[in-house]
């Protein structure tokens, strides 16, 4: 986490110190695609990628990175033996080339079944011996602990691979969890690296892609060891809180709070759990820099956390804390914003009206002379802004007023005139 003023730290690394060398991704890398407890929201989120996104690994076009043999039970092209036999390769460790295993969706608790041939998820049948057979279903609690420890990483994405997510909400009756917590501890893939982590529900789909291509350069020791926090969550994308980069923040500043879903302002009274929730979806963009909850009008209910979802339920119910924080920010907001409007006002003006003492513009509200009270309030002001500096403003203050300000006036041109008429006006005024 980035420290109180959001400065990025130097985050401790179980990293191995030197990229792992000499494990053939000079070529290309198989990634294994395995969905658990999933609504397949993380495969959609992937395919919407776009920096750089799930073609350019495919087409393998992103500079120094080796190309993605994607193995997908959606986006594969190949289907039912075809599809699987290079997961069987894999998981026998007869694949003869590196691996990265994504899991999509939670691990369900398959061990508590009291026999075998019970499952919550599966891919394949038919057993995992070298001539499968029969067409009972393979678990995908089974593939996992088969291709995890041969792969050069193994990334969980989404909220529900990552921290268990709703299908390990309280009452699920799957025992769900996450990949970290079902291989445990002490795993490590290949290349010495735990799980990562890239959380959301569903998450952004570049976190995915650029984790994935900065994991490979490493490896492949041309890029510079990636920084994970103590989740093992890319610490660039998740050191910052949401409100940090909100675009309603300086609503929540200035005390204003929205009523609906969808108003302009701070959603924090209608739940944004945003002020203490870890992530970049609203810089970064839900799809192709686009997006995003807070900036499409929608609170914050904390789905990258791993505390998700029950300790932000009930959904769209104020935080606790928001009470304090946000009735404070109400009284000091409300004063802060007054006296902002008051120097908004004063920089809607050129200089030079309020030395003619009006506005030429048909727009404005204030046309005339600045009140009393603008020019007390402005004094004060410039007081403070010049203080130990100097004011050219002042210095010129007896400027005189441009001879040509108000040119049509000046002329005596009568403005519903057409232009063919101010056009000639202005020709024989060339003229004389
Ligand atoms: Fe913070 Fe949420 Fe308000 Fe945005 S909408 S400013 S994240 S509380």
């Amino acid at each position: 986490m980035a420290d109180k003023n959001g400065k990025h730290g130097n985050a401790s690394s179980i990293l191995p110190d030197r990229a792992t060398r000499g494990i053939g991704l000079e070529e290309l890398v198989h990634v294994f695609w395995v969905s658990g407890m999933s609504c397949d929201g993380c495969s959609i989120a992937f395919a919407g990628a776009s920096n750089p996104s799930m073609e350019q690994l495919q087409w393998g076009t992103v500079p120094g990175v080796p190309k993605m043999v994607l193995h997908h039970p959606m986006f594969s092209e190949d289907a039912g033996d075809d599809f699987i036999e290079p997961y069987r390769q894999a998981a026998a460790g007869t694949l003869g080339a590196p691996y990265i295993v994504v899991l999509e969706g939670s691990v369900p608790d398959d061990e508590s079944f009291p026999t075998a041939d019970g499952f919550f998820s599966s891919m394949g049948a038919g057993g995992f011996g070298p001539t499968p057979g029969g067409d009972q279903p393979n678990r995908v609690t089974e593939w996992l602990y088969r291709l995890a420890p041969g792969a050069i990483a193994s990334i969980a994405i989404g909220t529900c691979a990552t921290w268990g997510g709703i299908p390990a909400a309280a009452g699920n009756i799957t025992g769900s969890m996450s990949l970290m917590d079902y291989l445990g501890k002490d795993y490590r893939s290949t290349a010495g690296v735990p799980v990562i982590n890239v959380p959301g529900c569903a998450p952004v789909g570049d976190n995915f892609s650029e984790t994935v291509i900065t994991l490979l350069l490493w490896l492949r020791g041309v890029g510079y060891p990636p920084v994970f926090d103590e989740l093992g969550r890319p610490a660039w994308m998740f050191d910052q809180t949401v409100h940090r980069h909100c675009p309603k923040a300086g609503y929540y500043e200035e005390g204003v709070f929205a009523d609906e879903p969808g108003d302009n302002q701070c959603l924090v009274e209608i739940g944004c759990w945003g002020p203490v929730v870890q992530c970049n979806i609203v810089e970064r963009g839900a799809q192709n820099h686009m997006g995003g909850c807070m900036a499409a009008g929608g609170a914050c209910i904390g789905c990258t956390m791993p505390g998700f979802p029950d300790k932000y339920a009930p959904f769209y119910k104020a935080p606790p804390g928001s009470a304090i924080s946000g009735g404070i920010s109400k009284v000091y907001g409300g004063a802060i914003r007054r006296l902002r409007r008051m120097s908004m006002k004063t920089g809607n003006r050129e200089p030079l009206w309020d030395n003619a003492e009006e506005i030429p513009s048909p727009w404005a509200a204030a046309k005339g002379p600045r009140t009393n009270t603008d020019k007390f309030a402005a004094y004060f002001y410039k007081k403070l802004q010049y203080n130990g500096s100097t004011h050219h403003g002042k210095r010129y203050k007896k400027q005189p007023l441009p001879k040509s300000r108000d040119i049509l006036t000046q002329m005596g041109v009568d403005h519903s005139q057409s232009v063919d008429v101010l056009r000639e006006k202005a020709r024989s005024r060339e003229e004389i």
